[in-house]
């Protein structure tokens, strides 16, 4: 199968309302163009060098998503021109992405990442911290960033049941949360081997990668 092929494949099996973000990280650019060429035009990366480096070469109308943990220091690299961040976990980072959104005359648009997941691993704010920091006078004074949603991963396994539960436990705070946060919209949940559970479970924003340039 080509990426063309995978991709298209894909989005026919979208609802309307879910947007298709495609994980390209680790892929050449010509990968990137040829699924460019089929009509994408969002791509995630997860390292911010990387991100940058394949701006460098891409058209310029291409939304770059960055999906993977971020490290402070090193938001001022995509604060030009990422559309979205979707794995902000602290306080500490969503200043510092206000901090590089000002110096560059810009609203930078955030997801708090909730963490759904068995693994201690996976990074994210439980409920309670989720809504001190939407509560604190600190985070209500960040005028350069908003808070679009939620997102989040699932635990690693097999197990289906698990998976969804962990889904619907997102999409619950999602509610939620929605209801006071009027700018809530996304709810980025699913990967290559659990989006269409994901997007059963409410999900609005599917992150795929090996189902459309192959394994990594
Ligand atoms: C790599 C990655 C994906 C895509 O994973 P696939 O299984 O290749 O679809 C999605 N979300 C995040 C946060 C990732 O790091």
């Amino acid at each position: 199968m080509s990426i063309k092929n995978n991709l298209l494949e894909i989005k026919s099996s979208l609802p309307e309302n879910v947007t298709l973000v495609a994980v390209s990280k680790t892929k050449p650019v010509s990968d990137l163009v040829e699924a460019y060429k089929a009509g994408q035009r969002i791509f995630g990366e997860n390292k911010i060098q990387e991100m940058a480096d394949k701006f460098e070469q891409m058209p310029k109308d291409i939304e770059w998503h960055m999906i993977g943990h971020v490290q402070t220091n090193k938001v001022k690299f995509m604060a030009p021109f990422v559309s979205l961040v979707h794995g902000v976990d602290s306080l500490k980072l969503l200043e510092e992405i206000n901090k590089q959104a000002l110096k560059n005359n810009r609203i930078i648009d955030c997801l708090l990442q909730i963490h759904i997941a068995e693994e201690e691993t996976k990074f994210g704010l439980d409920e309670a911290e989720l809504n001190d920091l939407l509560q604190s006078d600190t985070f209500t004074n960040l005028k350069n960033i908003k808070i679009k949603g939620l997102m989040g991963m699932a635990t690693f396994t097999e197990n289906q049941d698990q998976i969804k539960k962990e889904f619907l436990h997102l999409k619950d705070i999602f509610d939620k949360f929605s209801i006071l946060n009027p700018n809530f919209s996304i709810l980025s949940m699913g990967m290559s081997g659990d989006y269409q559970l994901a997007i059963d479970c409410g999900s609005t924003m599917v992150r795929i990668g090996s189902s459309i340039f192959g394994t990594r």
